[in-house]
Formats: C-alpha cells, sequence, structure tokens
C-alpha cells in the first residue's frame, strides 16, 4: 500500500521537525520536555532523538534538575553541525558568508562590484562562492542568496534586477549545477525581513513585521504570520518605484519622480547636488559635485542647514510611504535598514513626523519605527535562514514555549 507507506514517512518527517523545531528554540532540553512540548510520545521522541544523534546534529550537554527520580539528560542543538553559504548581491558590494545553525558569520568574502553587471555580475557570484568553498567550512547544506530585484523565489530566477541587468535569470539552476547543492534566492529586501525576523530578537511566533531596506534603492521585507509575504509575482514590497512626484527626476526603472527619486541615498545625494546653489553658506556647497551621502552625514552632525533641509525631505518622503504601508497592513513593528539609517536621529524624527501626519491617530500610536541593530548582516543572515526553513525546518520556534 504505497499511500500509507507515504503517510508513514510524512509523519516521521513531522516528528523530526517539530523536535528539532524545539529543540533550536532552547538552548537545552529534555526528552521529556520536548514529548511535553510537542505532545509526542516519549519512546517516539526518543527514536527521533537517537537518529538526530546519530547525524551529529544535536548532543547531550548535562543534566537538569530533577523533579523526583533521576535527572533528566539535556540535548542542545550542535550549531556547528552543518554550515551555509549566504550571499549579499549589494550595490557597490557583494559579500558572501559562512553560517552556522545558529545564525554565527563564521567567515566573510567581499568584492566590489566596480559596475559590473550581465555575465560579469555572474562571475562574481561564482568567485565569492568558489572561494568560501576553498574554506573547506563542512558539512555545508545549501547556498542562500540575497540579490535586488524583483525574484521568483519558487523558480528560483531574477526575474529583473535593473543595476545588475539580469532579466529572468535562472540564477538558483546555475548555482544548482555549479555547486551540487541546494539554492534558495529571495529579494534583498525580503531576505532581510527573515533575517530580522529570526535573529534581530524579540520576536514570537506569529508576529508580524516591516523592514524597509533603504539604500541606493528601496525595498521592503514584509512578514506576516511568521513568514515573508512575497505576493501573487513575488514583488511584495517593491515600494521604491511607487510614483511620488509626478514631475520628480527621471529613475533608474525608467518613470519619473519614483520614491527611490527622493527617498533613497542616491535620491537625496541628487537632492543636495541640485539645491547647493540656494546654500551658499553650507558646506556641501563648496563643492556640490563630490556630495555623498557620508558627506551629507557629516555635515549633518554640524547642523548644516543643507544637510538639514535634504535629510529631513527624504525622511518626509519615506514616512508618507510608511504611512500608506501602516495602513494597509496595521502591522506595528517596522525597522529600517540600509545605508541611509546612518543618519539616525534627524532621519528617524522626519519619518515618524510624516508617519504620525499621514496615518489615522490609533494606528501610528501603537506602532514602533526603529532602525535595525544587525545592520546589513540582516541580509547574508536571513538568506541562510532560507536554507534552515527549507531544508531543515528549524526556524521560528522560540524559547519561551516552555
Ligand atoms: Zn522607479
Amino acid at each position: 500500500m504505497p499511500i500509507l507507506k507515504a503517510t508513514h514517512k510524512q509523519t516521521k518527517e513531522h516528528n523530526r521537525n517539530l523536535v528539532l523545531k524545539t529543540i533550536f528554540g532552547a538552548e537545552a532540553i529534555s526528552r521529556a520536555e520536548i514529548a511535553r512540548v510537542t505532545s509526542l510520545t516519549r519512546p517516539t521522541v526518543s527514536e527521533v532523538m537517537t537518529n538526530l544523534l546519530a547525524e551529529g546534529l544535536v548532543e547531550e550537554v548535562g543534566h537538569g534538575v530533577s523533579i523526583g527520580g533521576k535527572s533528566p539528560i539535556l540535548l542542545s542543538l550542535v550549531k556547528d553541525s552543518r554550515y551555509m553559504i549566504s550571499l549579499n548581491l549589494g550595490h557597490e558590494e557583494f559579500s558572501g558568508g559562512v553560517v552556522n545553525l545558529r545564525g554565527e558569520i563564521k567567515s566573510k568574502v567581499c568584492l566590489p562590484v566596480s559596475g559590473r553587471d550581465g555575465k560579469q555580475a555572474l562571475d562574481l557570484v561564482y568567485e565569492i562562492i568558489d572561494r568560501i568553498i576553498e574554506m573547506d567550512w563542512k558539512p555545508i547544506i545549501g547556498i542562500g542568496v540575497g540579490t535586488p530585484g524583483l525574484v521568483n523565489t519558487r523558480e528560483g530566477i531574477v526575474v529583473n534586477a535593473v543595476n545588475l541587468d539580469w532579466q529572468n535569470l535562472p540564477l538558483a539552476q546555475f548555482l544548482k549545477d555549479r555547486y551540487q547543492l541546494p539554492v534558495q534566492i529571495m529579494n534583498d529586501s525580503q531576505a532581510a525581513a527573515i533575517g530580522e525576523y529570526v535573529y534581530g530578537g524579540g520576536y514570537t511566533i506569529g508576529e508580524n513585521l516591516v523592514v524597509i531596506n533603504v539604500k541606493q534603492g528601496i525595498g521592503a521585507g514584509i512578514v506576516i504570520n511568521s513568514r515573508v509575504f512575497q505576493g501573487d509575482g513575488g514583488g511584495a514590497g517593491e515600494i521604491g518605484h511607487v510614483v511620488v512626484k509626478e514631475d520628480g527626476l527621471v529613475c533608474r526603472c525608467g518613470k519619473h519622480g519614483c520614491l527611490e527619486t527622493v527617498a533613497s541615498a542616491r535620491g537625496m545625494v541628487e537632492q543636495a547636488k541640485r539645491l547647493a546653489n540656494q546654500y551658499p553658506l553650507s558646506e556641501l556647497a563648496k563643492d556640490p559635485e563630490r556630495i555623498t551621502l557620508e558627506s551629507v552625514h557629516s555635515a549633518l552632525l554640524t547642523g548644516d542647514p543643507l544637510a538639514q533641509k535634504v535629510v529631513c525631505d527624504a525622511g518626509h518622503y519615506l514616512g508618507a510611504a510608511i504611512a500608506g504601508l501602516l495602513s494597509t497592513l496595521n502591522i506595528q513593528k517596522f525597522i529600517l535598514t540600509g545605508d541611509m539609517t546612518q543618519l539616525g536621529q534627524p532621519w528617524l524624527d522626519a519619518i515618524c513626523e510624516k508617519v504620525a501626519q499621514g496615518t489615522l491617530a490609533k494606528l501610528a500610536e501603537g506602532t514602533s519605527i526603529m532602525i535595525s541593530g544587525l545592520g546589513s548582516e540582516n541580509i547574508i543572515l536571513g538568506a541562510s535562514a532560507l536554507m534552515l526553513m527549507d531544508g531543515y525546518s528549524l526556524l521560528f520556534m522560540q524559547p519561551p514555549i516552555l
């Protein structure tokens, strides 16, 4: 009876995943506790545990406190028993990391993009992974990639990444063929959202979160009920190309006045250059062509009026976009990540001011908007977390369930 066999196999897999998740969610836990938490029988837990111990995924780490009778043996996940290769294809730099089962980045390779796109950008991806594989971390269970642009995660295709000049690129298949490993790819803002959710701390099962990634482009990653919401075409959170200024500057997508043209790092720097002649006393006005995000940041720290103006404007535009998301989704936690976060409190204040103005008071009241504590590592961590969810079902079981 093949159908019954399949069911038995599925049950075994389900039990294994449940036990693994429970161990992942605790520092150390006894078999009895696992049985209690999962509602599996003691013999089932013991059987699963025997297999996990044999695979080296779990180890015995001592004894717990006895509540009558023998003190129980505690078990723990062996965090370095598996590794993942995880990539962040940033605008100026591609980086790759080796990440263990607890989200610790063991080693990193970063290479400048230097304007490379198309096939050359793909070669750069290969070069990073080749270098990591040479480091000989073992065993590697898969490759996760956070890439800019529109991504079909299910098919493993980069549908459109303007900066990299990739259209319908079957990136996952290319990497699978070359490295013979499972591969997961995802939009970078969506990967950042997973990274924040899993490793940013403080999230519990079922919680929602929006991560806004603001650098040369702008994207959002939306986590609903512990899962990234990708929408029908994978493009949920692509807020950077919503037109917010009809007569605005031309965007890299070809339209005019997209959010990116006014609220991204690129847009803000462009704005500073255009307004420089109206602010002759500004430090930035001395050499407008050399204005960068970093120079705007430095000027901001000295109270420079042009820096204040462009940071405030960029924050206001982003705040209006967040107000829209907040009103649509009523999600109460927003995390800001990306290069623009270096602008700190003045930028955050401008954002929050506009959010408060742009939404119902009751919606804004219960909402927190914060700058990420993980920084750009959240993309590498999120891309690696994809592997854990896919192959090991390890994530989203949090400690307080005991
Ligand atoms: Zn655009």
